[in-house]
């Protein structure tokens, strides 16, 4: 898969609630494929130690939930090793079966096997084949995964799992909860396309438009909450010359062509303002709306699309667009011209 990492989706600033800037201590490092930035509002020298516990978090977590490492759980999961699992992994399988549950599928963490097949066509050059779209499909939907008590098991073996689009999200609520643990009433938590801020300050996030520009579309001012982005401007599949972004539809299997270029969601978790940023750009603006509506959870979001970009009315309480004037058509708005 392409990545322009140096391209990043958001810009975070911080705007205290005083004049002058606020001091703060930070921590940059590598981590979930991603860049991490975690920042935290203090001049006291024990906050680098609270630093690198956060740290630490999203190292240990990243050894449990990757993919590819072969010490992880989530390895053991897929390549049917019996083991006990950790409770950080049975934890956020459990949570991404609920989010699963609640988009429908349309963010379905047993994707894997379409991951993998559009991941090895991309490295051959050519699109997967119908039989092999339904193999992979076969091998995915989340009702083949139970968790009962500790105990977690699938029906198919050829399931697997893939957290990447709740990991990141997963992980910041985890380090933010490590760093108010140990002390620190104020921080933020970037891993690029997911931010998390904690503690009685706003924070300006920079949501940049949906191209390689780097161009910002405005600002949304966050307190106390997480904002996710997913785009298909910087992650992709290329194949023939052609990109096909790197969220796929469980359903059928294919790259998401919605017309949607990004979502932008505010939640009041990590972990669920990244998956529903994933589950709001397979599902469309329609049928988000209608998930919106129904929320037993809540969360407010923004669509970038072809024709122009659409949000929720909590949204635009938050936002300020780059232009004066630029402003989302409210959700309300797009759906009575419809
Ligand atoms: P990013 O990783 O760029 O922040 P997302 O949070 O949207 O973006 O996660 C996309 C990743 O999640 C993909 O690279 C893939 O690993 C996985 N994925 C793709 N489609 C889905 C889906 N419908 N449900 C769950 N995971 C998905
Ligand atoms: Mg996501």
């Amino acid at each position: 898969m392409k990545k322009m990492a140096l391209l990043l989706i958001l810009l975070t600033l911080s705007l205290g609630s005083c004049a002058k800037p606020s001091p703060y201590r930070d921590i940059h490092f590598f981590a979930m494929d991603t860049f991490a930035e975690v920042r935290v509002y203090t001049s006291d020298t024990s906050a680098n130690e609270a630093l690198i516990v956060g740290k630490s978090v999203a190292e240990d977590l990243e050894n449990k939930i990757s993919t590819t490492k072969e010490e992880s759980d989530t390895y053991a999961f897929n390549h049917g090793a019996a083991q006990e699992y950790s409770e950080d992994f049975t934890e956020l399988l459990r949570l991404s079966l609920e989010l699963s549950k609640f988009t429908d599928g349309a963010f379905d963490m047993t994707s894997g096997a379409l991951i993998e097949l559009w991941t090895s066509c991309e490295a051959e050059g050519r699109l997967p084949t119908d039989d092999e779209l339904s193999v992979a499909l076969s091998n995915a939907g989340y009702t083949g995964v139970q968790i009962s008590d500790d105990t977690v098991t699938k029906q198919n073996p050829g399931l697997l799992l893939d957290f990447g689009a709740i990991g990141k999200g997963y992980a910041a609520d985890r380090m933010a909860e490590s760093l108010r643990e140990s002390g620190v009433s104020c921080g933020m938590i970037s891993f690029v396309s997911s931010v998390t801020v904690f503690g009685d300050k706003d924070f300006k996030i920079g949501i940049r438009k949906p191209d390689t520009s780097g161009e910002l579309f405005g600002y949304v001012s966050l307190r106390d909450r997480s904002l996710s982005v997913s785009g298909d401007y910087e992650r992709f599949y290329e194949i023939g010359g052609v990109r096909y972004p790197h969220i796929l539809d469980p359903k059928n299997g294919m790259p998401i062509a919605n017309g949607i270029h990004s979502v932008v969601v505010l939640a009041d978790s990590g972990a669920m303002a990244d998956a529903l940023s994933t589950a709001v750009f397979v599902m469309g603006i329609e049928k988000a709306a209608t998930l919106y509506r129904n929320a037993e959870l809540s969360f407010e979001f923004l669509c970038m699309t072809d024709d122009g970009a659409v949000a929720s009315d909590g949204f635009l309480a938050y936002f300020e667009p780059s232009v004066k004037g630029e402003q989302p058509l409210s959700l309300s708005q797009y759906i009575s011209e419809r």
